[in-house]
């Protein structure tokens, strides 16, 4: 049902005209998709450069990445000559709803959307662009030594410390584990369309408090992620168009993934949740089992994640490997405007494109 009001004329024409979808089952069975992007008529006819994979966050989908801004980083990308790739991992809400944990993605999703990026482009190597909880649990995955093809890395917004500011925390610790006890999931569509008594009650909550703006999904999606006004970007950075299209492209995320984020956020960096012998309990306690060089990006205006979180990331790799990786910050800029800002073709993505061509 929560999947049915998604809006799919929210996708921009390049993702459904310029795109070859490839149907893939992660290590446990589990749907995901690989997107390799056709040549436009702007870029090389052929990739001049190897492959980047992008990895959206939670509880939206790759097409995230192609939001209406003057050219998205995917089109960037192309016409700069990578062979452009996008995941829908197992938290994307064109996948079917399910109680994934960050595990569950890092142990069964990346190693074989990689693997399958390698066998079919031929390369030996892919360079990856990751966002938010497409980040954490991309970060466990290669650092647990699970993605030794991956050779460049730039993560926006979180990436191994997880740190969120003290009304969020709050909320993490202690009103999540009480409201999943409820209701196993959350949905921005809610907004939209609302259906059952609890999604009801909620639906009441975001209207009652939250007055930053007349566009229910951007504030449900405020609600679902944290405790800003809003949280997931500024209003200042989006178009009227942009504000608009978020409407089709947030929808169900699930109380699993919020429960395990309230114990990293308790520990203060990414932890396992013991399920699986492939990750590490505590991802800081040994080396990083990975040659990938790591640019940690944040928007300085970040209201979901800390900014500081990204710093300690950097500052955890530079012990281990010095000079290697890089942090920077993003004036003027929040979570997840980096990429969907009216004006990041300019002002962010030319950053993360010269950070992969190096
Ligand atoms: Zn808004």
């Amino acid at each position: 049902m929560d999947q049915i009001a998604i809006n799919r004329a929210g996708c921009t024409e390049e993702f459904h005209r310029a795109g070859e979808h490839i149907h893939l089952r992660a290590g446990d069975g589990f749907p995901i998709r690989l997107t390799r992007l056709s040549p436009t008529k702007t870029s090389p006819k052929k990739p001049t450069k190897g492959p980047v994979v992008l990895v959206h966050g939670a509880g939206v989908r790759s097409n995230i990445y192609m939001a209406p801004v003057e050219k998205p980083l995917p089109i960037m990308l192309l016409e700069a000559g990578f062979d452009v790739w996008l995941l829908d991992w197992r938290a994307s809400i064109d996948m079917p709803p399910s109680h994934w944990t960050l595990d569950d993605a890092a142990v069964h999703d990346y190693p074989v959307a990689i693997a399958k990026i390698c066998e079919i482009s031929g390369a030996s190597e892919v360079k990856a662009v990751i966002h938010c909880q497409g980040s954490t649990s991309f970060m466990m995955s290669i650092m647990a030594g699970l993605l030794p093809q991956v050779s460049t890395v730039v993560s926006n917004a979180v990436a191994v410390h997880t740190i969120v500011g003290p009304l969020a925390r709050l909320k993490l610790l202690y009103v999540t584990p009480a409201a999943s006890k409820m209701i196993d999931h959350l949905n921005p569509q809610w907004g939209l369309y609302v259906d059952g008594f609890l999604p009801r009650i909620l639906d009441w909550l975001v209207r009652a408090t939250r007055h930053e703006c007349n566009n229910a999904v951007c504030k449900h999606s405020s609600f679902a992620y944290g405790t800003g006004f809003p949280t997931l970007w500024r209003h200042e950075n989006l178009s009227d168009r942009i504000h608009e299209w978020i409407k089709g492209e947030f929808a169900f995320v699930p109380m699993t993934f919020f429960r395990q984020m309230g114990k990293c956020v308790k520990a203060g960096h990414l932890v396992s949740t013991g399920k699986y012998d492939e990750l590490p309990a505590d991802f800081v306690a040994q080396a990083p089992r990975t040659d990938a060089r790591f640019v940690f990006m944040a928007g300085e205006m970040n209201a979901c994640f800390e900014p500081e979180g990204m710093q300690k990331t950097f500052d955890w790799f530079e012990r281990h490997a010095p000079g290697k990786h890089m942090y920077q910050s993003v004036a003027d800029y929040g979570h997840l405007d980096i990429f969907m800002g009216a004006r990041s073709s300019v002002d962010t993505l030319p950053f993360i494109i010269d950070e992969l061509e190096r």
